[in-house]
């Protein structure tokens, strides 16, 4: 059997699982409306048809003080039932299993009803939160069991109780945001009454045979949170309280230390789940960057957990698990842990999706159906924008052919996968590959497209993903050769000398100061360096798994410069700019607004800062001042009368990224 500690079955009393694998509970923006339930059945259905042993929504509010924000998804009046009996039942016909997260945001509600334990702001939202008075705190309780009876009324396997990420379980556990003296506050026995009443008052509610999952904050990465042993008594008491699994949370949401970006190490925190491991019976799940196989059945092999859950990469690829099964985990589509399109999106209010995935929680509009009539189809380009576009047109039934100027397909993700941290978007390349050979895909590689070759090819339709050129600068000394584009490092890896400035600070910017600053392994493949860079305490003595950063030392003294006034790098995606910031500034890497570009000579790069002249001592400069379509080849074509497609960086330079590429290919694939 493939992956046999993945693959066997898990008896929880009344019920069997048949897998280790729990989907993590994710917001997809979904629940928030009673119309949008058909999509999320669909959404859910599709996940339960890929095999995956238990699934957990999104966070559903047991009442409006506790909303994430303004009319937030909640299950609290008998009417809201219906809505959730379509997801249970869409599962349900699937062979699938389902639990409903209770999230009640606490002092995290973007909202003015907000409450908490105390009334203290949280660092990332506006609004100050009500104290909850005595009576309060026994409502809320009660809002919690009346919410787990309703969704086990909607036909919910169970429920999962969110006690981490800093929620308003998290926030009476800790003394960070808890200075009650009543009988909910002060030692650390009084403050995990809240959690243990809830768990011991829900079971007695539902009953023996109903799944209720404990999300517990076993490393809160903030002051005053937890210590491990309190942590230990803590998961003790909510097992004696009635809980049948204990799943794993990492740090609240106003930690300064990532917890699941791309450049955390993969499975960088089962060893906190681990040292759980013999105080309790109950399963416990290990959490956070855990996306192929081969990780998931190592972390249960090595006992350390029972279970594991995966959230984003069941986005990226819902027949996972039915993959990993199969022994098809090459044909695994990897969650690249960008955060781009699934939680960037639910922080702009948005709806998710996923990166390499643009069907996520899009299922009942963007179908990829046989095409009625067989084409002859051409795709310029083997980027993001064409591997996508040729790969669904080949599903279609359409005969293609692919053609790429390079040796490899994936465009410009052949650069950047070496960026340090970005180890991840190898899996994406490893993905297309097996993809484009299975949809039949003719891809021939280290040929370059011109007019007269399509022409020649007869074909019906030609899609132009030819992608984009980076933009040059021009000031004196900018010719020299030690001025450098990005391609000349990442590409063409011409040496660079110890000092060096970078022009633009844009993603790439960002992205080639931390290939010039760090050593090579990247501490994302070695989970100790890791913590040590950022300060996690691995022993678990330290209060809430803090310790003083000790970073690396930086391999080259670097300047990332941008001619905009302002902090660099503050148009960088939401939810992990602020972790490629944090990075450069431990490098002590000098980051600089309104810069006047002047000229380049033998004492380096002569700028203006705020009007003052400036030389950066420098041997090299690095050019990352954006891109241009490349659609020269396109318009040729156009003027011929072929009928052209554009897509990708060829159509629009300006803000692309691989997120609006793969989904233009893979929209305009569904339209041929
Ligand atoms: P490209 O990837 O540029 O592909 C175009 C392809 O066309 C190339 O393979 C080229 O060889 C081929 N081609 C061009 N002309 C011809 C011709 N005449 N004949 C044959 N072939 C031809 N995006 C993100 O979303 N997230 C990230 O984290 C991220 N990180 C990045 C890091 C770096 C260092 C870089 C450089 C880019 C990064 N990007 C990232 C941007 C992302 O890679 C691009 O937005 C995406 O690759 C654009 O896809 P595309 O298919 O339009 O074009
Ligand atoms: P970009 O994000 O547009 O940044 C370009 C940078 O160059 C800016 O700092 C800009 O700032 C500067 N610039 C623009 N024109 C210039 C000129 N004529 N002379 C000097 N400086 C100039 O583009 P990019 O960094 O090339 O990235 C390309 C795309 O890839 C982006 O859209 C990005 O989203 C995507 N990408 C995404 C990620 C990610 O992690 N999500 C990572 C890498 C790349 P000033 O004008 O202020 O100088
Ligand atoms: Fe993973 Fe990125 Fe997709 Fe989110 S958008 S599920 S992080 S690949």
């Amino acid at each position: 059997m493939n992956y046999p500690h993945l693959f066997a079955p898990l008896d929880l009393g009344h019920v069997t699982l048949p897998n280790r694998i729990l989907m993590g509970s994710m917001h997809t923006g979904l629940e928030d409306k009673a119309s949008d339930y058909n999509k999320l059945a669909a959404y859910f259905a599709e996940r339960a048809r890929g095999g995956v042993g238990l699934m957990v929504t999104g966070g559903i509010s047991p009442s409006i003080e506790g909303w994430l924000k303004p009319f937030g998804g909640r299950l609290t009046l008998p009417w809201h039932k219906p809505r959730h009996r379509k997801l249970t039942r869409a599962v349900h016909a699937e062979g699938g299993r389902i639990c409903m997260q209770i999230l009640h945001a606490g002092r995290y509600g973007y909202h003015p009803l907000s409450v908490a334990p105390s009334k203290i702001k949280s660092p990332i939202t506006p609004f100050t939160p009500r104290a909850l008075s005595a009576r309060g705190v026994e409502r809320t309780i009660n809002d919690f069991v009346h919410c787990a009876r309703r969704a086990r009324d909607a036909g919910y396997d169970g429920v999962e109780v969110m006690g981490s990420e800093g929620y308003l379980i998290n926030q009476f556990i800790a003394a960070r945001t808890n200075r009650r003296s009543d009988a909910w506050g002060g030692d650390a026995a009084r403050r995990m009454r809240f959690p243990v009443e809830i768990v011991r008052r829900t079971r007695e509610a539902v009953g023996p045979d109903f799944i209720i999952i404990y999300r517990l904050s076993m490393l809160d990465l903030v002051e005053d949170g937890q210590d491990w042993s309190e942590i230990v008594a803590l998961a003790k008491t909510i097992e004696a309280a009635g809980a049948s699994i204990i799943n794993t949370g990492i740090g609240w949401h106003e930690a300064r230390i990532p917890t699941i970006v791309t450049s955390v190490p993969r499975a960088g925190f089962a060893w906190v789940t681990q040292k759980l491991k013999g105080e309790v019976a109950i399963p416990l799940v290990a959490t956070n960057r855990i996306n192929m196989p081969e990780v998931a059945e190592r972390i249960l092999a090595d006992g350390e957990a029972d279970m594991v859950s995966m959230a984003r990469p069941l986005l990226a690829d819902p027949a996972w698990a039915n993959k990993a099964k199969a022994g098809r985990s090459e044909r695994i589509n990897t969650c690249i842990a960008c955060n781009q399109a699934c939680l960037d999106h639910v922080f702009q209010n948005k709806r998710a999706s996923c990166l390499v995935n643009p069907r996520a929680c899009h299922e009942t509009e963007l179908k990829i159906e046989p095409a009625s009539t067989r084409k002859r189809i051409a795709v310029i380009g083997a980027g993001p924008a064409g591997m996508a576009c040729a790969s669904n047109l080949g599903e279609r039934g359409h005969a293609v052919t692919l053609i790429d100027k390079a040796r490899e397909i994936g465009g410009q993700f052949n650069y950047a996968r070496q960026i340090p941290g970005k180890e991840e978007f190898h899996e994406t390349l490893r993905y297309f590959r097996h993809r484009l050979s299975d949809a039949g895909v003719d891809v021939r590689l280290g040929q370059t497209a011109d007019a007269a070759l399509l022409h020649a090819g007869g074909y019906d339709e030609v899609v132009i993903a030819t992608g984009i050129t980076p933009r040059t600068v021009s000031f004196p000394g900018s010719d020299d050769p030690r001025v450098l584009s990005y391609l000349d490092v990442l590409a063409r890896h011409q040496s660079v000398g110890a000092k060096v400035a970078i022009i633009g600070a844009g993603g790439i910017g960002f992205d080639v100061a931390e290939y010039l600053v760090e050593a090579a392994p990247s501490p994302t493949t070695d989970v100790t360096r890791w913590t040590r860079e950022w300060g996690v305490d691995m022993t678990l003595e330290k209060r809430s798994g803090l310790q003083p950063p000790r970073p690396e030392t930086p391999t080259r003294q670097v300047w990332l410069l941008q001619r905009s006034e302002g902090r660099p790098g503050a148009r960088l995606n939401k939810t992990t700019g602020w972790v490629h910031r944090a990075t450069l500034k431990a490098k002590r890497v000098t980051m600089l607004g309104k810069v006047g570009y002047e000229r380049f000579d033998d004492q380096g790069l002569h700028v203006t800062v705020d009007g003052k002249p400036q030389i950066l001592p420098v041997d090299n400069v690095v050019v990352c001042a954006g891109q241009e379509p490349n659609r020269g080849l396109a318009e040729e074509l156009i003027a011929a009368g072929l009928t052209v497609h554009v897509i990708g960086g060829a159509d629009v330079a300006a803000e692309l990224d691989a997120k609006r590429a793969i989904d233009q290919g893979t929209r305009l694939a569904g339209t041929i």
